[in-house]
């Protein structure tokens, strides 16, 4: 059998990338989403074990320990990390397997997974992201201000990216992202 592959998503946070991941999700159910961990609080209608697997700070770091992420990173404040063993099956088995995560994390992954796929999303402009993150209005203010300098070195390292897709139509920024993943070159 053929084995399957590695796609990451990475954009700054509030540039849509959770949006578009949905969409191609539901036109792509053959892909198989990883579910991360994370130390950050269950925002407003977050499952556990469905957005992400909320563990305490002592859990996840048992968990590094453990060498159960294939990557992981500190963002604003809290720990994330990308669960090994489902992402190891899923490949195996032939299937293609799709993370949402943060710079830190898609660098480890181009030393520990040379061959993933890495797609970076940029907003518009620098303006219309910080505007999007504060309508978002989900985290403090604190939260925010964190989210929006972390926005601003993850847009400066776009270029280390496979490819770069800007989302200023959610319908052809999906476009670019199915053309990209299902391109015949990337067989
Ligand atoms: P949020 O708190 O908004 O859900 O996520 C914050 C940032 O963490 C986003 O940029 C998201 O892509 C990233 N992230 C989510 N899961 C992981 C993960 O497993 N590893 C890494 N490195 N980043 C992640």
């Amino acid at each position: 059998m053929q084995a399957g592959r590695l796609i990451v998503l990475t954009g700054p946070s509030g540039v849509g990338k959770g949006t578009l991941l949905k969409m191609l999700l539901q036109r792509h159910p053959e892909l198989y989403l990883s579910i991360s961990a994370t130390t950050r609080q269950p925002r407003h209608g977050e499952v556990n074990g469905k957005h992400y697997h909320f563990v305490s700070r002592q859990e996840f770091e048992q968990m590094v320990t453990q060498g159960e992420f294939i990557e992981w990173a500190q963002y604003a404040g809290n720990y994330y990390g990308t669960p090994r063993s489902a992402v190891e099956q899923q490949i195996k088995q032939g299937h293609w397997a799709i993370l949402e995560i943060e710079l830190q994390g898609a660098r480890l992954l181009k030393k520990t997974f040379p061959a993933a796929l890495r797609i970076f999303i940029l907003p518009p402009s620098v303006a219309e992201l910080e505007d999007r993150i504060r309508r978002r209005a989900q985290d403090s203010n604190e939260a925010i201000a964190k989210r929006l300098a972390s926005a601003k070195t993850e847009i400066a390292a776009a270029d280390e990216f496979d490819i770069q897709i800007v989302n200023d139509d959610l319908e052809k920024a999906l476009k670019d992202i199915e053309s990209t993943i299902f391109a015949p070159t990337n067989y």
